[in-house]
């Protein structure tokens, strides 16, 4: 059935896509409109009165691409039909992305009588490509940069990888601020060798970007007025290239750029995707500055305290320690790190403590005093090790602790024997006095001298007098309870002062204590015996009253023949 001819024409102008049918000139200047539908002049802005009898030209300008163009033609003049898309413009200037398809239309002969062009508005299609591409980006960069975690210097470098991943460029750098410069803090590609490499903000690109918190594009640093130092920027290879500032919060960390050794490389879009990535990398940068910074501000404290610390393995080898390790040892921090214990302490050493280590390591929190015989010479330590036990109750390793208590010790111990000296004797007996003054308990005190230890000496020599007299404090320690205080009094004379404990069962210990020195011989020494002296302590009395009322009892028991007894 026929239809009637003015159908096509209504069919035409009701068309959602933009229409337009030329004469098949391809000459200069080119094919003339004759018609166009009504969807064009919404899309264009322009009146068909405006464009009858012009050329296509009259849209096209600045960012419509010649070799789109070129194609066309070369398809038209062959006959064939073309699919394209470039930039046009609407009649008030405003460029948009057409997509166009042109049709040969031919007579009978096969000669082409016009063209027919469809004409679509692909602007918006694109950019919601464009932006979903970049999301994607973005969406990656995050995930890329969140693997470098709080490692500053990681996430520094992931920024400047992804930089590179995401555009064209062949060199990126993260630049921070620091004084009136900016430091090339990570760097990838070719930026490689300009690692601390260091620029005036006031005179770089990069630094207007900083300082005017900017998306910068330089499409050719060679004419850029604002490129100020021009061979610099030659010699690094930036010819065109993007900067971008690091902002968080309102606060900018610095600025990364991507670059290239030719002109013209980079867009709008690389623009966009970079400034869209700067946030997500400038609080990663953040984050892991602050933590940073948290993190040398504990060292700080930690570095700067004279005891060591440190963490041990379960291999017994030091994961980490403070610096107090590098005076104490003079070693470098980091030379201790990952040596085994006895490495570093010595052997003996290692062997005084390491059953204190074993208790850690098998999960007990362990605290002790002891003497060790370092390479370096004896010191006395006070330390503390606590068990690093994780959620499945395995033992990892263990935190340790140590104090240099040696001095404090020398002030509070006798040397020879390492019982409490006179004076902390004097300092714990009034502080026991006291508490049982205020609870009326009973307090007894025993002193003891050893009976003829002149002649001991004479007969042995000094040395073995020491010995003696070290051994005289160990068998008498043997005999005591905890709440006793034991002490040297001076030469071969000790005091004991103990708490809950009145005059008869003062004279108990006393004899507990005679029978421990003087049953048993001391090696070529021999037997050796003392005479003790006990005095109970009277409410009200003070600490040398009671000494001397002791005094006097050790006196008598002297005077009625030694290796005895006596209660005052
Ligand atoms: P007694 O108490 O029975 O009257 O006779 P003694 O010989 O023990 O009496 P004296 O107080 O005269 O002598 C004490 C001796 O102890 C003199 C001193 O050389 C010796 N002495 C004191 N301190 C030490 C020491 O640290 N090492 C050694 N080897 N001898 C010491
Ligand atoms: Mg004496
Ligand atoms: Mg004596």
């Amino acid at each position: 059935m026929e239809l009637p001819p003015g159908l096509f024409r209504e069919a035409l102008e009701k068309s959602n896509d933009a229409i337009m049918i030329t004469d098949p000139q391809l000459d200069t200047p080119g094919p003339r409109i004759l018609y166009v539908n009504r969807a064009f002049e919404t899309m264009t802005g322009y009146a068909r009165e405006d464009v009858l009898g012009a050329t296509p030209r009259v849209l096209q300008g600045e960012k419509t691409e010649k070799a789109v163009l070129k194609r066309l033609k070369g398809a038209l003049e062959r006959g064939e039909t073309f699919t394209g898309e470039t930039y046009n413009y609407c009649r008030d200037g405003t460029p948009f992305l057409m997509e166009w398809s042109v049709y040969p239309v031919k007579d009978d002969s096969g000669a082409v009588t016009h063209y027919l062009a469809t004409l679509r508005d692909v602007t918006d299609r694109r950019a919601r490509l464009r932006r979903s591409k970049q999301l994607e980006a973005v969406n990656r960069i995050q995930r890329e940069v969140a693997q470098g975690g709080l490692d500053l210097q990681r996430v520094r470098e992931k920024i400047v990888e992804t930089a590179l991943e995401i555009t064209n460029a062949d060199a990126a750098a993260v630049e921070e601020a620091e004084g009136d410069e900016l430091v090339y803090r990570a760097v990838a590609g070719r930026a490689g060798e300009l690692l601390h490499w260091r620029l005036p903000i006031d005179e770089s690109l990069s630094g207007l970007s900083y300082r005017r918190q900017e998306v910068l594009l330089c499409e050719d640093s060679r004419s850029d007025d604002r490129v100020r130092l021009k061979e610099g920027a030659q010699r690094i290879g930036f010819i065109s290239g993007v900067m971008v500032p690091l902002v968080h919060e309102h606060r900018c960390y610095g600025v990364f750029k991507v670059f290239l050794a030719t002109p013209h490389a980079f867009g709008e879009e690389d623009c966009q995707l970079l400034e869209l990535a700067s946030g997500v990398l400038a609080s990663a940068l953040f984050n892991a500055a602050a933590f940073d910074d948290e993190v040398s501000r504990r060292n700080l404290l930690v570095d700067a305290i004279p005891i060591l610390v440190s963490y041990i393995d379960r291999d017994r080898r030091y994961q980490e320690v403070n610096a107090a390790y590098e005076k104490w040892f003079g070693i470098s921090a980091a030379d201790i790190r990952g040596k085994h214990l006895w490495e570093v302490l010595g052997n003996e050493a290692y062997e005084t403590i390491r059953p204190h280590l074993d208790a850690a390591l098998s999960g007990n929190s362990v605290s002790y005093e002891s003497r060790i015989p370092y390479a370096s010479g004896d010191q006395t330590v006070h330390a503390q090790y606590e068990p690093h036990i994780l959620r499945n109750g395995e033992v990892a390793g263990a935190y340790a602790v140590v104090r240099d208590i040696t001095t404090l010790k020398q002030a509070e111990t006798d040397f020879l024997t390492g019982l409490f000296n006179r004076r902390k004797f004097e300092a714990l007996a009034q502080n026991i006095l006291k508490s049982a003054a205020r609870y009326d308990q009973d307090v007894t005190l025993v002193l003891m001298d050893v009976d003829a230890f002149k002649s001991l000496n004479d007969r042995f020599g000094h040395l073995e007098g020491d010995a003696v007299l070290r051994s005289i404090a160990q068998r008498v320690a043997g005999t005591l309870r905890d709440a006793d205080t034991l002490a040297r009094w001076g030469g071969e004379e000790f005091v004991i002062l103990a708490p809950e404990t009145d005059a008869e069962q003062g004279v108990q210990l006393a004899e507990r204590v005679r029978a421990a020195v003087c049953d048993e011989p001391f090696g070529d020494a021999g037997m050796v015996t003392m005479s003790l002296g006990v005095a109970q302590w009277r409410q009200g009395e003070d600490l040398f009253s009671l000494q001397d009322r002791a005094d006097r009892a050790l006196y008598a028991a002297k005077h009625q023949g030694r290796n005895r007894v006596v209660a005052g």
